[in-house]
C-alpha cells in the first residue's frame, strides 16, 4: 500500500497538527522527515497539555510507530527530554524510532545560531536559535556528525576534534566567545547515544518493508511550502524542505511508494515576520482573522499577519507538491463577514499573473486581483457534513478547489476532532 504525504501549503501554521492527528491514528507508522525541533505540535496527554517539537504527536496513538526519518536534524538533548515527559505522563515512548543516518545539532550549532543572527542585527532570518540552519549547513559541507556516530565513541571523538577546531576559531575570534571543550561535549552526546541506542533504526528499510507489508504510512511534513529552502519566499525559509520532494529524500523511499499528497490550507492566509504577503489585510478583515482564528505565535505571542486567501499560491502549492487533495482548515474562522475576497491573480504594472511571478521583485510590489464572493453569517463549528455548510461557504470551497486545480478533501470547522466534515469537492 503506498504512502500518504500531508504537507502545509503555506507558511506554516495551517494546523497541520489536527489533520497529522486525524489522519494519523489511521495509519500505522507516522514519519517526520525534515526539519528539527521547530516544528511544535500542542497535544493533550491525559490532563496534561505539552509541547512536541521533534517527536511526532503520533506517539500517543498506541498502535503507531512513531518515525524521526533521515532528513531530521536531531537535538539528542531535546529528543531526550520530550522522551522523559511523555514517559513521566505514563505513555510509551519504546516505539520511537530514529534514523541513524539522521544529523545530529551539537552544542556549537546553538551557540553559532545565537550570535550569527545577534550580528545580522535587522537584517536576521528570525531563526528559532535551536541550531537547526547550522547543522544543515554542517550536513552540506560534509562536516556533520549523525546519529549513528553517537555510538561510536572513537569516530564521535575523531570527528568532533576536526570539526570543533574550526568552530571554536570562529566561535572565539569572530564572535569572541569562549571555545567549547570536546571533552564535555563528548560526555553528554555519549550518554544521549547511550540512552538513544534502542530506538537507533536503519528508517528507510523499516519504511520499504511496512510498505511492502500493506502498512500504512504517513509522512508528515514541517514547516510549509512557501518556507521550502529551494521552493519558498527565499530568504525567508527554514534550512530543509517541507515540500513533498523533501519526503521522498528525507525518507529514503522511491516515488513510486507515494500516491496521495495532502495539502494543509488555512481557509486564509498567516504569515509570521517580514516578506511579501500580497493579500495582507491591514483592516478589520484581518483583524477579525487574527482574533477568531488565535492567529499569534505559539512561543514568541507575537500577532501573525493575516490576509484573504490567495490562490496564485495554492496553484503553486499543487504544483510544487503534486497535490491529490486539500485538507482545508479554520473555515469556520471566516463566518460573520459580509464578503470574502479570494486573490485570484497578482497584477504589476500593467501585466497579469496567475502564477508566482518569476522575480520576487515583482512579488514585493504585486497588487493582488481580487474576486469577491458572498459571506455567511452563520457559525459553522456545529457542521459535520457538507449539507451542514451554508450555500455561501460550500460555494468558497468549492471556487478554492477550482482555482487550485485540486479537490477538497476534509474541511475542518474547529479545533477539535469531531469539528470535522468530510467533503470531497
Ligand atoms: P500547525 O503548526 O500547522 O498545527 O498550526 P498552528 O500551530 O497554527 O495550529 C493551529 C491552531 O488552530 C491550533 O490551536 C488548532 O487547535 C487550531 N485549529 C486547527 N484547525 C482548526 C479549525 O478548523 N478551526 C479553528 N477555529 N481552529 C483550528
Amino acid at each position: 500500500m503506498p504512502a500518504t504525504i500531508l504537507v502545509g501549503t503555506q507558511w506554516g501554521d495551517e494546523g497541520k497538527g489536527k489533520a497529522t492527528d486525524l489522519l494519523g491514528d489511521r495509519m500505522d507508522l507516522v514519519v517526520r522527515y525534515q526539519g528539527g525541533n521547530n516544528a511544535g505540535h500542542t497535544v493533550r496527554a491525559g490532563e496534561h497539555t505539552l509541547k512536541l517539537h521533534l517527536v511526532p504527536s503520533a506517539i500517543l496513538s498506541p498502535g503507531v510507530t512513531p518515525v524521526i526519518a533521515d532528513g531530521v536534524v536531531v537535538d539528542p538533548g531535546v529528543l531526550l527530554e520530550e522522551m522523559d515527559e511523555l514517559e513521566a505522563r505514563g505513555i510509551d515512548t519504546s516505539r520511537l524510532l530514529v534514523s541513524a543516518n539522521a544529523h545530529l545539532i551539537m552544542p556549537y550549532h546553538l551557540e553559532l545560531d545565537r550570535v550569527t543572527e545577534r550580528y545580522l542585527g535587522r537584517n536576521r532570518l528570525g531563526t528559532t536559535k535551536r541550531g537547526i540552519g547550522p547543522a544543515y549547513a554542517d550536513k552540506a559541507t560534509r562536516i556533520g556528525l549523525r546519529v549513528q556516530d553517537l555510538t561510536d565513541e572513537k569516530i564521535f571523538r575523531e570527528k568532533l576534534e576536526v570539526v570543533l577546531k574550526e568552530k571554536n576559531a570562529i566561535l572565539s575570534r569572530v564572535y569572541n566567545r569562549l571555545p567549547l571543550r570536546a571533552d564535555d561535549i563528548v560526555r553528554d552526546y555519549l550518554g544521549y547515544g547511550e540512552r538513544l541506542a534502542p530506538h537507533i533504526a536503519d528508517t528507510s528499510a523499516v519504511l520499504y518493508r511496512a510498505l511492502r507489508e500493506g502498512k500504512r504510512v504517513l509522512l508528515e511534513g514541517a514547516q510549509g511550502t512557501l518556507l521550502d529552502l529551494d521552493h519558498g519566499t527565499y530568504p525567508f525559509v527554514t534550512s530543509s524542505n517541507p515540500v513533498a520532494g523533501g519526503a521522498l529524500v528525507g525518507t529514503g523511499l522511491g516515488p513510486k511508494e507515494v500516491d496521495r499528497v495532502i495539502g494543509v490550507t488555512k481557509a486564509y492566509v498567516t504569515r509570521v515576520g517580514s516578506g511579501p504577503f500580497p493579500t495582507e489585510d491591514e483592516g478589520q478583515a484581518g483583524a477579525r482573522m487574527q482574533d477568531r482564528g488565535q492567529e499569534f505565535g505559539t512561543t514568541t505571542g507575537r500577532r501573525r499577519r493575516c490576509g484573504w486567501f490567495d490562490a496564485v499560491l495554492l496553484r503553486y502549492a499543487a504544483r510544487v507538491n503534486g497535490l491529490t487533495e486539500l485538507f482545508l482548515t479554520k473555515l469556520d474562522v471566516l463566518s460573520g463577514l459580509r464578503s470574502v475576497k479570494v486573490c485570484v491573480a497578482y497584477r504589476y504594472e500593467g501585466a497579469v499573473f496567475e502564477d508566482v511571478p518569476p522575480h520576487q521583485s515583482i512579488v514585493h510590489r504585486a497588487e493582488p486581483v481580487y474576486e469577491e464572493l458572498e459571506g455567511w453569517p452563520e457559525e459553522l463549528s456545529e457542521a459535520r457534513g457538507v449539507d451542514d455548510l451554508p450555500p455561501a461557504a460550500r460555494k468558497y470551497v468549492e471556487r478554492l478547489a477550482d482555482l487550485g486545480d485540486v479537490p477538497v478533501g476534509t474541511v475542518s470547522v474547529g479545533p477539535s476532532r469531531e469539528q470535522t466534515v468530510e467533503v470531497g469537492l
